[in-house]
């Protein structure tokens, strides 16, 4: 690629991808050299339509709590020492600077007061105008080379060059927002590697139409995810029937842990425990109380009192018991049976909703191939990464976002 000529503009510094991380990169290298060239560039027609969708349209900003615990991927020591250098309180006191203010719900997620995602982005958009980044969208990068004189992107017929170059173009979630996975082909180009990607935070479909009757009922449990030849592993949450199968804050979490196993062809199943918190003896001891306190209660009305009517009522249809039936009339081998369906419930996953509902994706730039100090890419000096294009994805609740902001902050210290 010539990088000298009419069609080619010089900057100190180009970051790749407009996102969470990328304007953040920029507002926080902008605000450390304010006579710096800082340009954005990001292939989107409409910018920050990702942080628009998020949170329900409310953007979960962060968590009050963020630790290595709530991530997957890559190095958990790489992971916390990015989150040391930018932990949440001054996550926060950077939003409050820029006139958000966060509040907190449920589980600690932290969501700007005005409870829309346009506060947030316009904030962002406004401190790196003020801070004079320049912005130039829709700028597609489809090719990047590194010479002795640094880095040469090309923008169509346009060519951008920079002594360093900040990769912040995401994952592959939400294509149609403009993560539509190039960054990592750029990443590759110039030296990296990949862990292979799936969905993460993605609903989870699920065979036969038991699920369907149930849509739009929400409530508790505790999941297991068994892959062949590793150990269970338990999240607990809420969980959301839908007409395809199963939504909802839990079953987000542990789609990654799917996702991971069948990348490795290894056979894994999904069982759903429908009273959290209860073990097998706890659940059979639950039914006989309340067979020896209610006898005459109809089996359906009990089972309601512990799980909604709509699900108990699908249960008993599916093994086959009679709901109408007095509770002293159950038998003890089809209590136990009862009592396997409720502690065992198996959901038979075929697949996930995929990229275009995933919230986040798995895999990516390993994190071993970056200075976990800098964020600088190892194999190409000058080359910085930071947010999602990296092999980390949080857990659901504001920690993929920590990580953009985290990492950002970074990666935008060492440029
Ligand atoms: C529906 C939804 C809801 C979510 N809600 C939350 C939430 O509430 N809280 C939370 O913590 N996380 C949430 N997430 C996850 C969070 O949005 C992402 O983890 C985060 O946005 C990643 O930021 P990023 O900047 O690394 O990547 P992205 O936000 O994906 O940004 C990448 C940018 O790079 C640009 N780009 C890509 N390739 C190129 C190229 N070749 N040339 C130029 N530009 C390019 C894209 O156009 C895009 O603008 C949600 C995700 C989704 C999809």
């Amino acid at each position: 690629m010539p990088s000298t000529g009419s069609n080619t503009t010089h900057a100190h510094a180009i970051i790749v991808g407009a996102g969470a991380a990328g304007l953040t990169t920029a507002i926080f290298a902008a605000r450390r050299r304010s006579e710096a060239a800082v340009v954005l560039l990001d292939g989107a027609r409409k910018l920050g339509a990702k942080i628009l969708a998020s949170g329900g349209g409310r953007c979960n900003v962060t968590n009050v709590r963020v630790t290595p615990a709530d991530f997957c991927g890559g190095s958990p020591n790489t992971v916390r020492r990015v989150l040391d250098a930018f932990p949440v309180d001054q996550t926060v006191a950077f939003f409050r600077e820029i006139g958000v203010t966060l509040h907190e719900e449920e589980d600690g997620k932290l969501f700007p007061d005005s409870n829309d995602a346009h506060t947030v982005l316009d904030a962002l958009l406004a401190e790196a105008r003020a801070r004079g980044v320049r912005i130039v969208h829709p700028a597609r990068v489809t090719d990047i080379v590194r010479d002795e004189a640094g880095f040469c992107l090309r923008v169509g017929e346009a060519l951008w060059t920079a002594p360093r170059v900040v990769l912040a173009t995401g994952g592959l979630s939400l294509p149609q927002t403009g993560s539509d996975g190039s960054g990592y082909t750029l990443a590759r180009s110039l030296g990296h590697s990949l862990v292979p990607t799936t969905p993460a935070l993605d609903p989870l479909v699920l065979e036969g139409d038991f699920h369907v009757p149930l849509a739009g009922i929400a409530h508790d449990v505790e999941l297991a995810v068994a892959a062949e030849g590793s150990k269970p592993l338990r999240h607990a949450g809420a969980l959301l029937w839908t007409h395809f199968g199963v939504s909802g804050p839990v079953v987000l979490d542990v789609s990654r842990h799917w996702h991971r196993a069948s990348l490795e062809n290894r056979r894994t199943t999904l069982t759903a425990n429908l009273l959290p918190g209860h073990d097998f003896a706890s659940v059979e001891r639950a039914l006989l109380a309340r067979t020896e306190s209610q006898p005459r209660t109809f089996l359906h009305n009990a089972l309601a009192s512990l799980i909604p009517a709509r699900l108990a009522d699908a249960i008993l249809a599916h093994i086959h018991l009679d709901g109408q039936i007095p509770m002293a009339h159950l038998t003890k081998p089809d209590r136990r049976r009862l009592t396997r369906a409720l502690h065992d419930w198996p959901l038979p996953v075929i697949g996930g909703r995929g990229y275009d509902h995933a919230e986040v994706t798995a895999g990516g730039v390993p994190l071993d191939e970056v200075d976990p100090a800098t964020l600088a890419s190892r194999p190409c000096p000058g080359l910085y990464l930071a947010g999602e294009i990296l092999d980390v994805d949080g857990r659901i609740g504001g920690f993929n976002f920590q990580w953009a902001w985290s990492s950002a902050h970074v990666a935008a210290q060492a440029l």
